[in-house]
């Protein structure tokens, strides 16, 4: 059994193969093929605090997004999506948390042999939750480095699927930035072109335009991503998808990065280089709107948020 102080913080309740469990009870098997091969397949999804009460944000579209992720690994997923949005629900109301981190996974268990998952492999399902707020009410510039690992290409591995197997490469790209003193990684894709942050995306705003890498860079569709391109739309700027090159980081007027977890947030500089002018004003614009709608104050969004 996982000794008690390892799970403080994922509260009294997880959902793990439809049922609902205290964290030390949901345990898996150590010849787990995900922990040898990598089989694991997540969501990362934010509940936030309104005043109406706690609210996932697109709830259905990280759900959407994680049958795609396993649909591209031959891995069906043994619940309904109406039954995960549920047991999504349930976990966070179980634990009454405020707000909180939710992370939805797939996971191949034991019934392998030699790298081959065989007919009668477990698949896994697990909901787990942590106490989250959102860091908006503090936000600061943070100093990124151009990473020397590259983004993973789709010729390799499915760039658009939330796959663990994808976090080893994130992993390294944001130990080489927080070794050297820096906050955060910027990868470039296989091309050489500007791909995304470690677990972000990232847009540069140039002339009063915002600017973000196409997901032919190697560019997870992030939901926040997707976010926050309809609230600039709305806002009145034109949202450009291109091929972004390395160069343009430099002398953007504006970059910042957007996640669940890392919400909207202003780059400074990238490589010791200043952005712009040190203001914001369009990132401060974007991220007032994404601020509003998360905390329930937009009339706009409210089909954004599930209240649990
Ligand atoms: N890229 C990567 C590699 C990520 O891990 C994430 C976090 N899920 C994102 C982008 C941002 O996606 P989202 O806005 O859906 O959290």
């Amino acid at each position: 059994m996982i000794k008690p102080a390892h799970l403080e913080k994922y509260g009294n309740s997880v959902w793990f193969d439809g049922e609902i469990l205290s964290p030390e009870h949901a345990t898996v098997s150590i010849m787990s093929h995900a922990l040898h091969y990598g089989s694991g397949f997540f969501e990362g999804i934010r509940a936030y605090e309104t005043e109406k009460g706690t609210a996932i944000f697109r709830l259905d579209e990280h759900l959407a997004r994680l049958y795609r992720t396993t649909k591209m690994f031959y891995v069906e997923i043994p619940f309904e999506v109406a039954t995960l949005k549920q047991a999504v629900i349930e976990t966070v109301k179980r634990n009454g948390f405020k707000a909180c981190y939710i992370r939805p996974s797939v996971f191949l268990g034991t019934g392998w042999n030699a790298l081959m998952p065989g007919n009668d492999i477990l698949i896994h399902t697990a909901i787990s939750c942590w106490p989250l707020a959102s860091a908006i009410v503090t936000p600061r510039a943070i100093h990124a480095k151009v990473a020397s690992y590259r983004r993973f290409s789709s010729t390799q591995t499915p760039m658009q699927a939330k796959a663990a197997s994808n976090y080893m490469n994130s992993l390294l790209l944001k130990h080489e930035a927080v070794q050297n003193g820096f906050d955060e990684a910027i990868a470039l894709d296989i091309n050489g072109q500007v791909s995304e942050a470690s677990a972000s995306n990232i847009f540069l705003v140039i002339d009063d335009q915002i600017h973000t890498p196409s997901l032919a860079s190697s560019v997870l569709n992030g939901i926040t991503r997707l976010s926050v391109i309809d609230i600039a739309k709305k806002l009145g700027y034109s949202v450009i998808e291109r091929s972004i090159a390395r160069d343009e980081l430099y002398t953007a007027n504006e970059v910042f990065i957007t996640g669940t977890a890392a919400e909207v947030q202003s780059i400074g500089s990238v490589d010791r280089i200043n952005i712009g002018s040190g203001h914001y004003p369009i990132t401060e614009r974007i991220l007032t709107e994404f601020k509003n709608i998360i905390t329930g104050q937009s009339t706009t969004h409210q089909h954004w948020l599930s209240f649990i």
